[in-house]
């Protein structure tokens, strides 16, 4: 065939339109299906491996749809009844679809002229989230590539507004403040920022693994003594490993008190601003300087797609005082339009689109209707770990988020540990469910992300029922 052939089939709508059809025919099947399958049927690295590029030797001719069927067999189910693993939400597969014509449609973003609609689609979607926090019409901020890099933006924001480091480096041993608790991606960002581990103060947390607002003070007097210019305090909204909320009230009164600058992650838990049931576990994010919600975490948006929000619209321009003259004429006007001023991405996804489907079909409500539904859910497991006289709850769950262990009478906190991680290992090997482990203080616990609206207490009861048989084996 000739080159320019190839390209043209390649290219060729008809062919386009027949492979699609058949592509969402077996995505949809498996949907379907999905319930009868396992949750994750993981196979060794290796063997993967094996497979994938085994297969890769005979390329000739085979569409998607050839090798899509083991695709969907060897993936995690996310949106599986018992996939209760890391947080994620099963997409809505409107999203979903909106992904694809984001993937055809491609406009770059940096720039307005490099995607007019979708800019202006997410500055729609950012106001939506800024309303329902009650962070006031100041308030802007745009879309990027997941928590991790946003937080680190807003850091970013937070530290130009207190030295000149952008142009002459780092000459004082800033610091900040943040729960214990926190999300690994904080000290990664200290880090990455070049203040050390000196430049992260991790305050403790209570018994239900909150922040104590009140040793705050004792820990920035602490640092201001060791010669450490703190600048800002970051609330966990909520802690990855338990979801605990921290207390963001207190915390805004002591950056206020202190003309700190106050962030929320809110990567899992900023969600909870779509519930009116739920909402007042965010209660203070409202005078949050930064905030960071996820939507591929509780709003059932396909990863990556992360709102990062400034009370102040303007103090998203600070993060990045820089000229890139082919891109943009008017270097230092704040032009909402010109996304790439504000974000590390040069080029990035269309994210607006997939969530403006969303809005566009279900409004906010959507998204209310699951928040409530999937906490609901975590109720439902501690309420049944707690009904057991062999299990035990991590803390009591304020969201979708619960941590419990198998215990038995008369073992030693090594025994346990060892028994939990085994009971997980053969739950990820059988596979039928989908859970995780994390360690809190030392011990090992069992952690569900409850993130199917369609998991029901019987699928939580044969959880456990099944941790109960592996354990007696
Ligand atoms: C998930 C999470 C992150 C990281 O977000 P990504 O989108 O995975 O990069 C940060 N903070 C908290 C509290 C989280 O739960």
């Amino acid at each position: 065939m000739k080159n320019s052939d190839l390209l043209r089939e390649a290219y060729d709508p008809a062919a386009f339109r027949r492979l699609g059809h058949e592509v969402i025919d077996l995505l949809a099947d498996h949907l379907e299906q999905l319930a009868h399958k396992p949750a994750n049927q993981l196979k060794p690295p290796q063997e993967m491996y094996d497979f994938w590029s085994a297969t890769l030797e005979n390329t000739s001719g085979n569409a998607l749809t050839d090798w899509l069927p083991q695709l969907l067999q060897y993936s995690v189910q996310v949106p599986h009844p018992r996939y209760m693993g890391h947080q994620i939400s099963p997409p809505v597969p409107m999203s979903a679809l909106a992904g694809l014509v984001d993937g055809l449609l491609n406009n770059g973003m940096g720039v307005y002229e490099m995607g007019a609609s979708s800019t202006a689609m997410e500055r729609a979607v950012i106001r939506v989230v800024a309303d329902q926090m009650e962070l006031g019409q100041a308030a802007d901020g745009f879309l990027t590539s997941g928590g991790t890099l946003a937080n680190l933006t807003a850091l970013l924001a937070a530290r130009s507004r207190h030295t000149e480091v952008w142009n002459k480096g780092n000459k004082q041993q800033l610091a900040l403040m943040v729960s214990e608790e926190a999300h690994y991606c904080v000290s990664r960002a200290v880090r990455i920022m070049g203040w050390g581990a000196a430049g992260l103060i991790l305050v403790p947390a209570d018994h239900q693994r909150r922040m104590r607002a009140d040793a705050l003070e004792a820990e920035l007097f602490r640092a201001e003594s060791e010669g450490k210019k703190v600048i800002a305090v970051i609330g966990s909204a909520c802690s990855t490993s338990t979801g605990a909320f921290d207390p963001l009230s207190d915390i805004a009164d002591f950056c206020t008190r202190h003309q700190l600058w106050f962030h929320v992650d809110g990567a899992h838990g900023g969600a909870l601003c779509f519930s009116r049931k739920h909402r007042h576990l965010l209660e203070g994010i409202a005078r949050a300087d930064s905030v960071v919600m996820d939507f591929h975490k509780m709003l059932l948006q396909p990863a990556i797609t992360t709102a990062l929000v400034f009370k102040d619209g303007q103090q998203s321009f600070r993060t990045f005082q820089q000229k890139a003259h082919y891109l943009w004429s008017e270097q230092q006007e704040p032009e909402w339009h010109n996304l790439a001023k504000r974000t590390f991405e040069c080029t990035k996804l269309m994210m607006s689109v997939r969530i403006y489907s969303v809005l566009r079909a279900y409004g906010t409500s959507l998204w209310e209707r699951y928040v409530d539904q999937v906490i609901e859910c975590g109720q439902e497991l501690a309420r049944q770990v707690q009904a057991r006289a062999d299990f035990e709850l991590a803390v009591p769950p304020s969201c979708n988020i619960v941590c419990f262990r198998y215990t038995k009478m008369g073992l030693r906190p090594e025994q346990l540990n060892a028994l939990n991680t085994g009971l997980r290992q053969q739950i990820i090997e059988d596979g039928r469910f989908y859970i995780v482990q994390t360690s809190l203080d030392g011990q090992v616990y069992l952690r569900c992300t409850l993130a199917s609206p369609f998991t029901t207490s019987e699928d939580i009861r044969a959880l456990l029922d099944f941790i109960t048989k592996l354990a007696a084996e």
